[in-house]
C-alpha cells in the first residue's frame, strides 16, 4: 500500500539520549538496544471509520519512539499494517449498504491524511492484509505442517485454529491469568464457544469461505485470514524475529499481541517475537473509553476541519503520559492551544535564555519512557523566561524551535 509522506526531520545539536521503554511482557522499564537499523511494528487500523483521538494518541506515542531513535542516529524500519478485511469492516459496510472495499479505501485514505496532518513520520512499509494473503497463507501452512495448527472438527466449515499451547510460553506477553484471558478473548473478537475447537483459547488462523463473505482461493482452500496471524506474518517477513518494538493500544495486549507473538514463535522455533511490547493507554471522553461501540468518538478530521492546529492536538495528548488512560476535554485542548501560542511567541523573539540545558532536559525526558508531561514543563520553563525577556542568546529561540520540531513533532 502507498504510505504517507513525512516532513523533513531536522538534526538537533547536542548529545542524544538512548531510549528506554516500559515493556509489558517483563513489567519493567528497559533500555531499547537497536542495531544500526531500529525495527518497529505498530498495529494499524481497521479502516471502517475515521481516525479518532484514541488512535492518534497511540500513533503519536510511537512517533516519539521513532524520533528518539532517529535522534540517536538509527535508521528506523517502521512497519504498520491496515486490516483491510475483517469482521468490523464487513459489518459496517453491511450496515451502511456500502461496498467494503470502497469503505476500506476511503477510510485508509483519510487515515493517511490525518497522519500527515499530525506530522507522524511515515512507516517504511504500510501493508494491507488483503495484499498480504499469499504470505499469510504460507505461514499458516507451516503451522499446520508443524502440528501447531489444526482444522476445526466441522465438516461444513473446517476453519483452521492455532493450538495456543504450541510454544509452551503462551501468556508471557500479557501475563494475564486464564480467567482474564478468557474474558478478554470473548470481549475482543475471539470465539471461545466455537464448536469443533480443541480449546476455547485456540485462535482463528483461517476462516473458510462463507456465502456472501469475501474469500480468496489458496492451498488452504478458499477463505480469509484471522487478525493475529496477519500482523504476525507481516511483521516477521519484514523485520525478522526479535525486532525492537511491537506497539499498539493497551486493548491489544490480549489477545492480539499474545497470539501474534505465539504464532510467530511457533513458526520460527525461536523466542521472542519482539524485544519490547509497548502499549499506549486509552483516551476517554466524559469518563468513558473512546470507542466505536460507545459512539463517543472525537475524530482528528473533525478537529482539522474546525481549524485546530496539529501542534495543539499533539500538546493536548502529550500533556498526559502515554501509558495512562486519560480524558479528552475541551479544557485540555484550549490549554494546549494556549501553550502552543506561548511557545510560538517565545521562539519568535530575537533572543532568549541559553537553551542547551533545556534541550538536554527535553531529550532526557522524552527518552525516558516518553515522559512528555515533564518534557513539556522543560519547554514551558524556557518559554516563560524568554517571554519575561530574560536572556540575550540570539541562537536560543532557533535551537528550541528545532528541538521541539525534531523530538516532539511540533512546528513552532
Ligand atoms: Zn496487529
Amino acid at each position: 500500500m502507498r504510505t504517507w509522506s513525512s516532513v523533513p526531520l531536522p538534526r538537533v545539536p547536542g548529545t542524544p539520549r538512548p531510549l528506554r521503554l516500559f515493556d509489558t511482557s517483563t513489567g519493567q522499564l528497559r533500555p531499547t538496544a537497536p542495531g544500526q537499523t531500529a525495527r518497529m511494528y505498530v498495529c494499524g487500523i481497521t479502516p471502517y471509520d475515521a481516525t479518532h483521538l484514541g488512535h492518534a494518541a497511540t500513533y503519536l506515542a510511537f512517533d516519539l519512539v521513532n524520533r528518539v531513535w532517529r535522534d540517536n542516529g538509527h535508521d528506523v524500519f517502521y512497519v504498520q499494517n491496515v486490516t483491510d478485511v475483517d469482521e468490523p469492516l464487513l459489518e459496517r459496510a453491511e450496515r451502511d449498504q456500502d461496498d467494503w472495499i470502497v469503505l476500506g479505501l476511503r477510510e485508509t485514505a483519510l487515515f493517511r491524511e490525518d497522519m500527515e496532518a499530525l506530522r507522524v513520520l511515515s512507516p517504511r512499509e504500510f501493508v494491507g492484509a488483503v495484499e498480504s494473503i499469499p504470505e499469510i497463507v504460507e505461514v499458516i501452512g507451516k503451522l499446520l505442517a508443524d502440528g501447531a495448527a489444526y482444522r476445526a472438527d466441522d465438516p461444513e466449515f473446517p476453519d483452521i485454529y492455532f493450538d495456543h499451547n504450541a510454544t509452551g510460553r503462551f501468556g508471557y506477553e500479557s501475563n494475564y491469568d486464564e480467567p482474564t484471558m478468557t474474558r478478554f478473548f470473548a470481549e475482543r473478537g475471539g470465539d471461545p464457544d466455537r464448536a469443533g475447537k480443541r480449546h476455547p483459547l485456540d485462535a482463528l488462523l483461517w476462516r473458510c469461505a462463507r456465502p456472501g463473505e469475501p474469500s480468496w482461493d489458496s492451498e488452504l482452500g478458499a477463505g480469509r485470514p484471522g487478525w493475529h496471524i496477519e500482523c504476525s506474518a507481516i511483521a516477521v517477513n519484514r523485520l525478522g524475529m526479535g525486532f525492537d518494538v511491537q506497539g499498539g493500544g493497551s486493548d491489544l495486549i490480549f489477545p492480539h499481541h499474545e497470539y501474534s507473538a505465539a504464532h510467530a514463535e511457533a513458526v520460527a522455533g525461536t523466542h521472542p517475537f519482539a524485544r519490547h511490547y509497548v502499549h499506549a493507554g486509552m483516551i476517554g471522553l466524559d469518563g468513558q473509553k473512546m470507542s466505536k461501540s460507545r459512539g463517543n468518538l472525537v475524530f482528528v478530521s473533525r478537529l482539522r476541519a474546525d481549524g485546530v492546529d496539529s501542534g495543539a492536538i499533539r500538546l493536548a495528548l502529550f500533556a498526559g503520559h502515554y501509558r495512562t488512560d486519560r480524558a479528552w476535554t475541551a479544557a485540555l485542548l484550549s490549554e494546549a492551544q494556549e501553550r502552543l501560542a506561548r511557545w510560538r511567541e517565545a521562539v519568535s523573539l530575537p533572543t532568549g535564555p541559553a537553551a542547551a540545558d533545556t534541550v538536554a532536559r527535553l531529550r532526557d525526558h522524552v527518552a525516558d519512557d516518553l515522559d512528555t508531561p515533564t518534557a513539556l514543563a522543560a519547554i514551558d520553563a524556557w518559554a516563560g523566561e524568554a517571554l519575561r525577556r530574560n536572556g540575550t542568546d540570539t541562537a536560543a529561540p532557533g535551537l528550541v524551535r528545532i528541538a521541539v520540531d525534531a523530538l516532539l513533532g511540533i512546528e513552532l
